[in-house]
């Protein structure tokens, strides 16, 4: 997702920075590029015209221009448009303290993520501590209430499917089902078609008014590009929603979907999806997500998912570790082992500024994984605590006690060191971004 639109802002921005002083006509010139580059990205024309025009102003301006850095203001400038049309600020759920259950109705074209999206929700909020209860109310399609049930089974949260033909029925029976059995949030999964048409529209609507939800999302599909803006106008006017899921963000979708539908609705993402596994479904983030396009990488997701998978057992000691900004070997093995918790590495070194790219180009090697932990197996407490002590003649002890060559310990060396210095440079970018789970 977004690779090619991140190729060619970084190429733009690499000849802003060779320039030295720009001039008008540099800007202009940039701006031509960003603005074909967002296009074949396929986000909204509209979309692309007040983004260029905004940016092209800022940049104008003379102290960006006069300034010693301006290339650095110009990719400021792209950063904080590109926020801008991701929604600016984090948008959550918005769910009433004084009601219980909560309602909340998902809707979107067939095929889009719906049911997959309604029991990821159902698995985050039961990780919040909520008692979720989902309802199937697609009444077309038995295989899709099947398949909630199915995936409702997996992470243990109840589905309700009720019987008979009427969705607005059924969806009144979940919500009563979900009182009785003192469940405070209730999932509507609905029905979709696929192409917006009125007795979906209806259908939506009638559910809308039985339960009075008090959040309609609306899942969208990151590979429809931006054919989502007309799609989402259609839901905004009959049946409003009140913020998007966009789904299948793991997919190679150019981007356009995820930069056009905010801008063109007014409604903010509010979750992003990213895969079939139930825990892949996480808030959105603007600024976190502009910074991605922009080849700066993700480092607070990666450092939030770092922190999940830990917290039970030393959440206090990761974040010793991150405020110490060194990082030994026992802190080198245990990064290896959250790497293949949180799913592998190539998630991780994609998060990290200009991590697609290593990705891309095969750098990464799975496999490393396990002949380094062996190697650190080796070593004495005192040589993981302090890896400086690792002279020549230990790491021929080491490589020896490994089964392993001196080079293969050398290979782990500079990768730790490189992992190292790593940490040390990402430090002050954590430390600079702005508090997390802001509202507003
Ligand atoms: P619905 O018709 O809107 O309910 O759509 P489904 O939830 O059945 O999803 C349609 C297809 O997309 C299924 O094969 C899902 O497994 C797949 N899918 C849904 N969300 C994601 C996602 O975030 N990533 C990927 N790769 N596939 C997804």
């Amino acid at each position: 997702m977004f690779e090619s639109l991140s190729d060619r802002l970084q190429g733009v921005f690499a000849n802003l920075r060779g320039k030295g002083r720009l001039t008008e006509s540099d800007i202009n010139e940039a701006m031509r590029e960003i603005r074909m580059a967002l296009l074949e990205a396929d986000v909204n024309f509209k979309v692309v015209k007040d983004f260029t025009a905004n940016a092209t102003a800022k940049c104008m301006e003379s102290d960006i221009l006069d300034s010693l850095t301006p290339a650095q203001n110009v990719i400021k400038v792209v950063m904080d448009e590109l926020t801008r049309i991701l929604g600016g600020t984090d948008a959550t759920l918005e769910l009433s303290p004084n009601r219980i259950p909560n309602v909340i109705m998902l809707v979107g074209l067939q095929g889009s993520g719906k049911t997959t999206a309604a029991a990821k929700l159902a698995y985050l909020l039961k990780q919040q501590n909520h008692k979720p209860q989902l309802v199937a109310c697609d009444v077309y399609r038995p295989a899709a209430a099947d398949q909630l049930e199915t995936l409702g089974g997996e992470i243990g949260v109840a589905v309700f499917r009720g019987d008979g033909a009427d969705p607005v029925a059924i969806a009144k029976a979940g919500v009563r089902e979900a009182v009785d059995n003192l469940r405070d949030v209730v999932i509507i999964d609905t029905a979709g078609r696929l192409h917006v048409d009125e007795a979906m529209m209806t259908e939506a609507e009638n559910i809308r008014s039985a339960v009075e939800p008090d959040e309609i999302l609306m899942v969208v599909d990151a590979m429809t590009g931006q054919d989502v803006v007309n799609v989402a106008k259609a839901f905004a006017e009959r049946v409003d929603f009140d913020g998007v899921i966009m789904s299948k963000m793991d997919g190679d979708a150019r981007g356009g979907g995820a930069l056009s539908v905010r801008e063109a609705t007014g409604k903010p993402i509010k979750f992003v999806s990213s895969g079939e596994k139930p825990d892949s479904l996480e808030a959105f983030h603007p600024d976190r997500m502009a910074r991605r396009i922009l080849g700066m990488g993700d480092v607070l997701s990666l450092i939030e998912s770092a922190v999940k998978v830990q917290k039970e057992e030393e959440e206090a000691e990761v974040a010793e570790r991150l405020a110490r900004a060194d990082l030994n070997l026992n802190d080198f093995i245990d990064m290896n082992r959250q790497i293949r918790k949180m799913g592998g590495i190539s998630r991780l070194i994609g998060a990290l500024p200009g991590g697609d790219k290593a990705l891309a180009q095969g750098q990464v090697d799975e496999r490393a994984l396990d002949s380094m932990e062996v190697i650190i197996n080796s070593m004495t407490k005192a040589e993981r605590e302090k890896p400086d002590l690792i002279n020549g003649q230990r790491r021929a002890r080491i490589a020896a006690g490994a089964g392993v060559t001196v080079t293969d310990v050398n290979q782990l060396m500079k990768r730790y060191g490189e992992a190292r210095k790593m940490v040390k440079k990402m430090m002050p970018a954590i430390t600079e971004q702005p508090a997390r789970g802001k509202k507003g």
